[in-house]
């Protein structure tokens, strides 16, 4: 009888900690990114994007003004990172800034970073997939309300699924 209440009490010492540690785990993974980070070689990345999905994605190019796939898209969907499949806009964000350049006020939160660009000798801040690293273009202050920023995105970059 005793040898019982041992076994099931320490069974239920052990389930507890089991409990425990399955919580703990949880709570570090929550305190993680969103996203694990996608880390690739050059090699890599040539093989799996197109020639100028590498040149703009990897090697920070532009595509022309007015020759991108979605500036003038207006359909309903979602614009994910063309490397990594990462959600970046939505089109409830997209305006028509007049550019050439598919341009939003606001990204979806986590999608993106920004870093601080001095080419060109100008002062701008560059905006970069979250997950993978690869750039997307550049943020703006002269962009409409509610937030004032133009996100100039490269086509390029983008892989638009309607909803
Ligand atoms: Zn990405």
């Amino acid at each position: 009888m005793r040898k019982t209440l041992a076994v099931f009490l320490f069974g239920i010492l052990f389930l507890s900690c089991a409990n425990k540690s399955e919580f703990a785990q949880n709570a570090k993974s929550k305190d993680k990114p969103m996203k694990d980070k996608i880390m690739k070689s050059d090699e890599e990345w040539k093989k799996e994007l197109t020639p100028e999905q590498y040149r703009v994605l990897r090697e920070k190019g532009t595509e022309r003004a007015f020759t991108g796939k979605y500036y003038q898209n207006h359909e309903d969907g979602i614009y994910y990172c063309a490397a990594c499949d990462n959600p970046l806009f939505t089109s409830k964000t997209k305006f028509e800034s007049g550019s050439g350049w598919p341009s939003f006020y606001e990204p979806i939160p986590g999608g993106i970073e920004s870093e601080t660009d001095n080419s060109l000798g100008m002062a701008r801040t560059e905006i970069l997939c979250a997950r993978c690293g690869g750039h997307l273009g550049h943020v703006f202050d002269d962009g409409p309300k509610p937030t004032g920023l133009r996100y100039c995105i490269n086509s390029v970059s983008l892989d638009f699924k309607k909803e």
